[in-house]
């Protein structure tokens, strides 16, 4: 449960250092002759610039098909209303973020009604998986380290966990999320309602008062509040989904076949998944690769001050790798790191 790492160095051919790394770590040895190879990214919401850059996928397609692999890129709608909640949209905005160099298949269908189902362990009982994660021989799961309001940061564990599961799984992690609204500071002026595109909460008496079962623990209402009366609680819950959805998406692939880079550049205040990504929190680092979601989530975490995340988001983003490990996918919280020189 090694990691290779190669530093963020400009002075360097960028791709040729990425495919030592890949080298070093054997990210490829989990594709055999014949394989249908998940390439799991994030092609970035139109107008955030912080995806990993294309260039490097393509490689990364290379790499598959000189491995005797059949490469398609491919991610899970989301489940909010935005550019990527079905696929005509989400394959649009792959197209026009420059990933074409591969067939693109939407991981949950044209409206997410593509899923497994599977038992899992710990916080969640089970998880929908994506179908075509679920029916993939092999998958290179390609993340963006950055920052997460909800979960503190995003790394490999959240692109399995949230990123290869349909909108039911989504929706069920993001669920043990709890909301509270402080009606002492509401003024009951709606404009949560305005923002909320399930025209949640209710303003019952002059408050605001939210108990539906179909609250998506989206951040919108919590955005639009002026009095800040609102705020999500228990976010600690939401980690320990996020490594038991990882588990579950886990257990539809063979021992071996699933791989790992990770891009340490652009570290931003949010996720791939808003048009404005807010400002960049630590400098560059590098780029990882691992057989361990566990490890190579650990190596960032290790390398980088992460407290920031903790502190901007209270919440503790170690949490998640280590319920990973409690759980049983292998790695290493604190592992060693091979730097490639
Ligand atoms: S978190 Fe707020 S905006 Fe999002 S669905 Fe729930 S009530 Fe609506
Ligand atoms: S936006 Fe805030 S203050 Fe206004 S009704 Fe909603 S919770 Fe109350």
């Amino acid at each position: 449960m090694a990691v290779h790492f190669v530093p963020w160095d400009t002075t360097r051919d960028l791709m040729k250092e990425a495919n030592r790394l890949y080298d070093a770590a054997g990210t490829f040895d989990c594709v055999e002759k014949g394989d249908l190879v998940a390439v799991k990214l994030h092609v970035g919401e139109l107008g955030n610039p912080y995806y990993v850059q294309p260039f490097f996928i393509h490689d990364i397609v290379r790499r598959v098909k000189e491995a005797g692999g059949k490469p398609f890129l491919t991610d899970s709608n989301t489940y909010y209303h935005a550019q990527r909640n079905n696929a005509y949209d989400h394959i649009i905005t792959a197209f026009t973020n420059g990933f074409n160099m591969a067939p693109f298949i939407v991981a949950d269908g044209l409206r997410s009604e593509n899923y497994r189902t599977v038992k899992t362990r710990g916080i969640l009982q089970e998880i929908e998986v994506s179908g075509v994660i679920a029916e993939a021989d092999a998958m290179v799961v390609v993340s963006h380290d950055k920052g997460h309001a909800l979960s503190g940061f995003g790394g490999a564990i959240k692109h399995l966990g949230m990123g290869c599961t349909s909108r039911a799984g989504k929706l069920r992690q993001h669920r043990t999320i709890g909301l509270e609204i402080d009606t002492s500071k509401c003024s009951g002026c709606g404009k949560c309602k305005e923002a909320c595109p399930l025209d949640l909460p209710e303003i019952i008496e002059g408050k605001a008062r939210n108990t539906s079962p179909l609250c998506m623990r989206c951040l919108l209402c919590i955005e639009a509040c002026p009095m800040d009366a609102i705020k999500f609680v228990d976010k600690e819950n939401l980690c320990r989904a996020l490594a038991s959805a990882a588990y579950g998406v886990l257990s539809t692939f063979k021992k071996d076949k699933v791989s790992y880079v990770s891009f340490a550049k652009d570290i931003t205040q949010y996720c791939d998944c808003v048009p404005g990504p807010g400002e960049i929190m630590m400098n560059d680092v590098g780029i990882f690769a691992s057989d361990s979601p566990v490890s190579i989530d650990g190596a960032f975490l290790k390398m980088v001050d992460y407290k920031l995340f903790n502190d901007a988001y209270d919440v503790d983003c170690m949490l998640q790798v280590q319920e990973a490990k409690a759980l049983g996918i292998q790695g290493e919280v604190n592992p060693e790191i091979t730097r490639i020189s």
